[in-house]
């Protein structure tokens, strides 16, 4: 007997996608200005300034990294929605401790309480099998409850 999701967690796979592209784009912005006002000032001397920015562009990194694997559990999430708890744990870690802020704390708190709905392909009820019987007529298959032969005409008792 196998349980089988007859539903996805679209709305948390959504959210955290958002979360997780908003991170990437976060991080890389952070990144790249963190790289490229470090390497101005560096000229300057101005050696504090240099690592705070160098902070920042790790930071970027960081945002980057953790938005990667929000982005890689939301796509698993939406895959495996049966394992719906292992992949929004993760997507709400990091979105906790990444730069995703609240879109992928929210998507991985919905994909947490998400529950669900499975038929088990064993239990679930047969399908009514139509009632058929051979015409004494022509001999073709017909409905049992017509009352003349549908291809000859035959008055059926
Ligand atoms: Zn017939």
């Amino acid at each position: 007997m196998v349980a089988q999701p007859i539903e996805k967690p679209t709305g948390a796979f959504v959210l955290s996608l958002i979360g997780g592209i908003l991170g990437l784009i976060i991080g890389i912005v952070l990144l790249l200005i963190g790289v490229a006002f470090a390497g101005v000032l560096g000229y300057g001397g101005y050696y504090g300034y240099t690592a705070a920015l160098m902070l920042f562009a790790g930071l970027g990194i960081w945002g980057i990294i953790t938005a990667a694997i929000i982005i890689a559990s939301a796509v698993k999430l939406n895959s495996y929605p049966l394992e719906h708890t292992k992949w929004s744990a993760i997507i709400l870690v990091f979105s906790i401790i990444g730069l995703t802020g609240l879109f992928g704390i929210i998507g991985g708190i919905w994909g947490l309480v998400w529950k669900p709905h499975t038929v088990e392909t064993m239990a679930g009820p047969m399908p009514p099998q139509p009632i058929t019987r051979i015409c004494t007529k022509c001999g073709r298959v017909i409905d049992e409850n017509v009352k003349y032969c549908p291809h000859c005409g035959q008055e059926l008792s």
